[in-house]
């Protein structure tokens, strides 16, 4: 949703536009958040469509766009397989098309992927207006790297496939974009605690360019104890960083191959201590052999 402000007459209905679905972005709450070009898509488009009517309409409004005489479809999960043919047909008659989800970028976990789909097999132009994602403001404040990430989305919530997706997504080395609600993040900030550890470092974004925008920074341990103290209202992203991989210290190495030879002939105390610390087997073999050494002498 967006917070109400008033920005004038807005844009004029101009000459009509190249034919083509126009996926256009946005705002993740202030009004304001929405490119020029944007408002001269939505201005000039022929048809409309939006994943909710009014919210579009309601923009429009605030940025003195007139809808006039053009058509406004839904357009959303539950009507896409009725209403893309008629979507399809517009763009077929050369006419151009607007498409907006509710908020921030259309397809970014809402609707428009099919409908984009859809339009690039059937021949048709599909473009778009960047702008706002919360996705990317909260890498953005995060605070964690951005040279490689993965937007994750929303967790499934079916206890298997949740468990698996968990496990696969925690072993990525990239920093993780998750969306959540404010009802399921105490729960999900546990679960991540046990399965990736408390330690990585995590970023919780929430209500971002809205009115009380706030971004708490620590541990995964600390922001899911954070939440008893004060608990969250809101729109949420949480951004983790990457595994933490500390590099064992030649202390670490004696004190994992000493156990190891307690038990095993060299060869494997080696392969087992190389795979645990993830060390090359040769320099671990090497170190094993002058500890066994040692210890014989
Ligand atoms: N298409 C949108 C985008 O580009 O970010 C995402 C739509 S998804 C249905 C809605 C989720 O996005 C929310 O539950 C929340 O996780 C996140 N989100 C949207 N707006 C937000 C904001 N202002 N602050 C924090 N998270 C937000």
């Amino acid at each position: 949703m967006t917070d109400d402000i008033q920005t004038g007459q807005g844009p004029a209905r101009r000459a009509a536009l190249a034919p083509a679905l126009y996926l256009v972005a946005t705002p993740i709450g202030a009004a304001r958040d929405i490119t020029l070009r944007a408002l001269d898509i939505l201005a000039s488009a022929d048809v409309l469509a939006a994943e909710d009517t009014r919210t579009l309409r309601h923009l429009m409004d605030i940025h003195g766009i007139k809808l006039g005489d053009r058509p406004l479809w839904a357009y959303h999960d539950h009507n896409g397989a009725a209403v893309r043919p008629r979507i399809l047909k517009a763009l077929a008659e050369g006419r151009s098309v607007a498409y907006c989800s509710e908020a921030g970028t259309p397809v970014v976990a809402d609707p428009g992927y099919q409908l984009a789909r859809a339009a690039i097999e059937s021949g048709a132009t599909v473009t778009g207006a960047p702008g706002p994602s919360a996705a990317i403001l909260a890498l953005s404040l995060s605070g964690q790297p951005s040279d490689r990430f993965l937007f994750a989305g929303f967790p499934p919530a079916q206890a298997g496939v949740r468990a698996r997706w968990l496990d696969e997504i925690g072993r990525v080395e990239a920093t993780l974009i998750l969306y959540e609600s404010p009802k399921r993040i105490h729960r999900l900030l546990t679960e991540l605690c046990e399965t990736w550890g408390e330690t990585r470092d995590a970023a919780l974004c929430r209500e971002l360019t809205k009115r009380f925008e706030e971004v708490r920074r620590g541990s995964l341990g600390s922001l899911r104890d954070g939440l008893q103290d004060a608990p969250v209202k809101g729109e949420i992203v949480l951004v983790v960083g990457h595994p933490v991989v500390i590099a064992p210290t030649q202390g670490d190495l004696d004190a994992a191959l000493t156990a190891a030879l307690g038990r095993l002939r060299v060869k494997e105390a080696a392969a087992e201590v190389a795979e645990a610390l993830g060390l090359p087997r040769r320099d671990v073999y090497q170190r094993a052999l002058a500890l066994k050494q040692d210890g014989d002498g």
